[in-house]
């Protein structure tokens, strides 16, 4: 039996990681799970898994959590500080599933403690980069891509040299308003944002998948993963998700990972591993597919990969800022007070304001990340 604890246990890929479980109940020993604020489901869940501990990111949500595991000798705890202490409890693999950079500080208490870390949490690893990578190589933590292009490009890489790679393709989707006019986007609402054709994903990854700053984000977190150069590494719209990324060697080989647009496929990769294990998974129908179709993404429409690119070539506190920038956008997109291509506006504008020097520490990325907000909402009310 392995310990497992999931930060983010409520989410998509929450759900997605204790399917996987629930299929394979004697092989795991459920130690933390946690929510931001939805109690019942998280209620539901710690009971369903016998969780040691159930936690709550915000304290305002722990009477009722109390309350909801009253009798159930499940520990519960409340707040930022208990999210972290429940990481640095350690577990055989730990899943990084918050979405934003809130996970940041919950990440790094997990890689201090040199588990196995599967991280979906894209923004943690954005916004903190070498501070995060210096650490999983200090602690002697094994961090494992569950990000679908991320997972398939480790697949590839396996029984390979990274000196080897001659260039990694990033594939991606498009989003549901690939094929929109730069009019039409201008107009596009929170419901069509979040209608991604292929996959069911939380509110704030399915908007970056339509601005594209997810593909954005997922090119500085494969440039951290992946250390071939940012020169190296390319973005290609594919709109049926089945590639779901490529490495090239410098032999002329090109080795691609191929599955169905179900998250359930690489978390299985990051649980099993090195091994492999059983998922209710159809398998690939190519005849059925018909054909792969793949398009250079259009920076005119859809400049946030622009925009990350820029970052991360700047470098130094620069994606932190791209990512915060990114996260109160479209939290204020979502929240209906701004237009959809206001969000990379936005993003484009706080990083043009001074930038803080590049951060050593996590408590430095942490206000990097502070600052940027605050920056991006003062931008957002005087515009
Ligand atoms: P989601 O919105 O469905 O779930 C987010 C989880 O984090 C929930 O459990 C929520 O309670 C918790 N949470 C939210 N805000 C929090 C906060 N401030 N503090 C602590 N916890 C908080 O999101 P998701 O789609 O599951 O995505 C989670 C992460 O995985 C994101 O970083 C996303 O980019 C990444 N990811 C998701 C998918 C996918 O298919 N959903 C694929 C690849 C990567
Ligand atoms: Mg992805």
């Amino acid at each position: 039996m392995r310990s497992i604890s999931i930060f983010g246990a409520t989410g998509s890929v929450g759900a997605s990681t204790l399917d996987l479980v629930r299929r394979n109940r004697r092989e795991w020993r459920v130690s933390v799970l946690t929510a931001n604020c939805n109690v019942a489901d998280l209620a539901a869940l710690a009971r369903e898994f016998q969780a040691e501990l159930a936690v709550v990111a915000d304290e305002s949500c722990l009477a009722e959590l109390r309350g909801a595991l009253a009798g159930s000798g499940i520990a519960t705890a409340g707040g930022a500080d208990a999210l972290v202490e429940a990481a640095a409890r350690g577990a055989d693999v730990t899943v990084a599933a918050i979405v934003g950079c809130a996970g940041l500080a919950p990440v790094m208490a997990a890689i201090e403690q040199g588990g196995i870390i599967a991280l979906a949490n894209k923004e943690a690893l954005v916004s903190a980069g070498e501070v995060m990578t210096a650490a999983v190589a200090r602690h002697g933590a094994t961090l494992l891509p569950v990000d679908s292009e991320h997972n398939a490009i480790f697949q590839c890489l396996q029984g390979n040299r990274i000196e080897d790679v001659r260039r990694i393709t990033l594939t991606a989707s498009g989003g549901p308003l690939r094929t929109w006019s730069a009019a039409r986007l201008e107009a596009a609402t929170p419901a069509q944002a979040v209608a991604h054709p292929n996959w069911d994903m939380g509110a704030k990854i399915s908007v970056d998948s339509a601005t594209m700053m997810n593909k954005g984000l997922e090119f500085i977190e494969a440039h951290h993963l992946f250390p071939v150069g940012l020169d190296r590494i390319r973005i290609v719209v594919h709109p049926q998700s089945v590639i779901h990324s490529l490495v090239e060697y410098r032999d002329g080989s090109t080795l691609a990972q191929l599955g169905p647009p179900d998250m359930r496929v690489p978390i299985a990769s990051c649980l099993a591993w090195p091994a492999r294990m059983e998922t209710p998974m159809a398998p690939l129908d190519l005849p059925a597919l018909g054909e792969l179709t793949f398009f250079a993404p259009d920076e005119d429409r859809f400049p946030a990969t622009r925009l990350a690119r820029e970052a991360a070539a700047a470098g130094g506190a620069a994606p932190a800022v791209l990512n915060a920038a990114n996260e109160v956008a479209v939290a204020a997109f979502l929240a209906g007070k701004i237009a959809f291509t206001r969000i990379a506006v936005t993003v484009e504008r706080t990083l043009t304001r001074a930038m803080p020097a590049a951060p050593t520490t996590l408590e430095e990325v942490l206000a990097v990340d502070r600052e940027a907000r605050a920056r991006a909402d003062e931008l957002l009310e005087l515009a």
